[in-house]
C-alpha cells in the first residue's frame, strides 16, 4: 500500500484510466468518491518496487483487506494479463514518461516471478476480504509460463505485516531453496 497521496496525485488519475476505473482486485468500477487507492502488487514488505508496472488501481478497502500479503492466483493472472497486453504496456509506458514516472517492466515482472515460483504449495494468499486462498503451484507455474525470466531475483526484507498464520510472505534464504512452510 503507498502510504503517500504523492504517488496517487501524480499518477492516480492515469492508472485509474488505464484500468478503465476497475480495482484490479474485486473488478468493480471505483466510485470517484469511494477511496480509490494504489496499491503495490507485490507488497512493499516483499520487495520494494515502485515501478508503475507494479502499481495497480484498486479500492481503498480491496487495498486495505490485501495488506502486506501475496494476492491469490485469479489476480495473478490479471496482473499478468495487463502486464502483457500491448496497449496497457504502452499506456503505461506513457504514463510514466509524462509523469517522471520509474518503469521497469522486466525487473517488476522477475520479482513478481521470483516471488510467486518460490511459494510452497498451500501458502496462504489473499482472494477477497478477509478470504484467503492455497497458493496452486500448477496453476502459477502456467500463468508465469508466458513471462520470460529476466534478471535473477536479488534483494528482499522481512515481511512486517499481520497476515495470518502462513499468509506471510517468507523470506528466501537463497535462490535454491524453496521457501517451506514454518514448523507447527
Ligand atoms: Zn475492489
Amino acid at each position: 500500500m503507498k502510504r503517500a497521496g504523492t504517488a496517487f496525485t501524480r499518477i492516480g488519475p492515469g492508472l485509474r484510466e488505464i484500468a478503465n476505473g476497475a480495482c484490479l482486485y474485486c473488478g468493480r468500477v471505483v466510485a470517484q468518491h469511494a477511496g480509490a487507492q494504489i496499491d503495490h502488487f507485490i507488497p512493499c514488505s516483499s520487495h520494494h518496487d515502485d515501478a508503475i508496472e507494479n502499481l495497480v488501481y484498486a479500492h481503498g478497502r480491496c487495498n486495505n483487506d490485501k495488506r502486506a500479503c501475496l494476492a491469490a492466483d485469479p489476480h495473478v493472472e490479471r496482473w499478468i494479463r495487463r502486464l502483457r497486453e500491448p496497449a496497457t504496456g504502452t499506456a503505461l509506458a506513457e504514463l510514466a514518461a509524462l509523469k517522471q514516472w520509474e518503469m521497469a517492466a522486466d525487473k517488476t515482472a522477475a520479482i513478481a516471478r521470483s516471488t510467486y515460483l518460490s511459494l510452497f504449495a498451500g501458502y496462504k494468499l489473499w482472494q477477497t476480504g478477509k478470504q484467503f486462498t492455497a497458493a496452486d503451484p500448477d496453476r502459477l507455474r502456467a500463468a508465469w509460463s508466458s513471462v520470460r525470466s529476466a534478471a535473477p531475483f536479488a534483494g528482499c526484507s522481512r515481511v512486517r505485516g499481520a497476515c495470518p498464520p502462513g499468509g506471510e510472505w517468507k523470506h528466501r534464504k537463497s535462490r535454491s531453496a524453496p521457501v517451506r512452510p514454518p514448523a507447527r
